[in-house]
């Protein structure tokens, strides 16, 4: 069993014990529940806050604690863009749902390919100039099956260590040989490619603009490096998809590096507001995973409104690249305001992290932003190591000057005591 961090708070160290009883099922869930419930009354856990209006700079929000029903200004959200309510966006959502209904039952191999499926990723591929693209029922799905079916037990897998827990995940299911190097650390990956097996193939997974700082990787040398040591490369651009580079098509063309990428995985969660995965690579690589990636084989399509949202929300990219640039205005805006407050690094897309000052409780501030309004998210212990605890705060292309004044006004707030 891991030993007790002798710096964890009351609350955290009732957290880790929970996790870690061995007690029958019932009474651990029982234990677990309870604690969940006395914190969320609390307010001490600020999860699965109960929003009742369309998803936009500013949210309704039925408040657990207050029991009032209350506007809220919305930095938690990767709906980059704003196309979650895009007009163009919600007539294509309509007809979809008149052209095809509601659901298609069954999944894409079987009986829910459409045509409206073709065209999404024919759309897709040309935005990640590769030849083919599948979608997913989630970027988790893309992710899982992207991994599990690529890579042949003697074949190595080299990832950074922030990588996504879908990534990970899908480690895990195919038990994979896999190392982490640091995070961004090329001298580390140069070396691991350096010691591999000579008959083993080598895949290396990064992400364009890492999820949880909104700092990007060094793509063009992590391609220098793979075509030197002949290694795939496979880049999870969740966050940089639709946001940076030409035309919105990610970290890779903005960097220059699009060619070198073997497979390139992207979600409509974030800036093309749905929800949903794809993979973006060769014919070949395409048509291979589309009968060995189990979470494509074995899962149902996106209902026909998703991938209609998905298919609209690319037009509006294309269409006002304004959108983009007021983004970009607007983390440039916020960095400026934030920057006395501990920026961890130079934003590259639509995420800015904030370190806590010593001392402060990061449960207590995220507690004081939910009563003055603002909705962000904490990243806390044990999702990330005590001395990592941080806020996340993700920039919209609708927030208005005024809301990240506003924003900035209550970080100084709460920073104040510890200043
Ligand atoms: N990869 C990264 C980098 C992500 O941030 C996320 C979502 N948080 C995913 C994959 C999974 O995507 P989805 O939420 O669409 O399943």
């Amino acid at each position: 069993m891991a030993a007790i961090n002798p710096n964890l708070s009351e609350e955290n160290l009732q957290q880790w014990q929970l996790r870690n009883q061995t007690m029958p099922l019932y009474e651990r869930a029982h234990n677990f529940s309870h604690f969940v419930g006395d914190m969320q009354s609390k307010g001490h856990i600020l999860y699965r806050r109960r929003i009742v209006s369309p998803a936009g700079r500013e949210v309704w929000v039925d408040d657990p604690i207050s029991g009032q029903c209350r506007p809220m200004l919305m930095f938690a959200s990767n709906n980059y863009l704003g196309l979650a309510n895009h007009p163009h966006v919600l007539a294509k959502v309509q007809q979809a749902l008149r052209d095809y209904g509601a659901g298609i039952g069954g999944p894409p191999l079987l009986n829910g390919y459409l045509g409206l499926s073709s065209q999404l990723e024919e759309r897709l591929a040309a935005l990640k100039g590769k030849e083919s693209a599948m979608l997913f029922s989630s970027g988790y799905a893309a992710n899982l099956g992207l991994v599990s079916s690529l890579l042949r037990p003697r074949d190595l897998l080299l990832y950074d260590e922030l990588s996504h827990a879908s990534f990970l995940d899908g480690i895990k299911l195919s038990r994979l040989a896999a190392r982490s190097f640091a995070h961004n650390d090329l001298q580390q990956l140069e070396k691991q490619l350096e010691n591999a097996r000579p008959d083993s193939e080598l895949f290396v997974g990064v992400e364009g603009i890492y999820s949880m700082d909104g700092d990007m990787a060094p793509l063009r040398d992590i391609a220098g490096l793979c075509r030197r040591y002949d290694a795939h490369l496979i880049v999870d651009d969740a966050h940089g998809t639709g946001v940076v580079g030409p035309g919105g098509a990610g970290t890779a063309a903005l960097l220059g590096c699009e060619q070198d990428v073997a497979v390139a995985m992207g979600t409509f969660s974030k800036t093309l507001a749905a929800a949903g995965g794809f993979l973006a690579a060769s014919r070949d690589l395409i048509e291979y995973m589309r009968y060995h990636a189990r979470s494509y084989v074995f899962s149902a399509s996106l209902p026909p409104s998703v991938q209609a949202a998905v298919l609209a929300g690319l037009e509006v990219i294309d269409k006002e690249p304004w959108l983009r640039d007021q983004l970009h205005e607007n983390v440039r805006y916020a960095t400026r305001l934030l920057s006395p407050y501990g920026i961890l690094h130079a934003p590259a897309g639509g995420i800015l992290a904030l370190a806590p000052p010593p001392g402060m409780q990061v449960r207590e501030a995220n507690l004081q932003f939910h009563e003055a309004g603002i909705f962000i998210n904490a990243i806390e212990y044990p999702a990330v190591p005590l001395s990592q605890e941080r806020f996340r705060i993700s920039l919209m292309a609708p927030h208005t000057a005024a809301d990240i004044e506003r924003l900035a006004a209550v970080v100084e707030q709460v920073w104040r005591p510890f200043m």
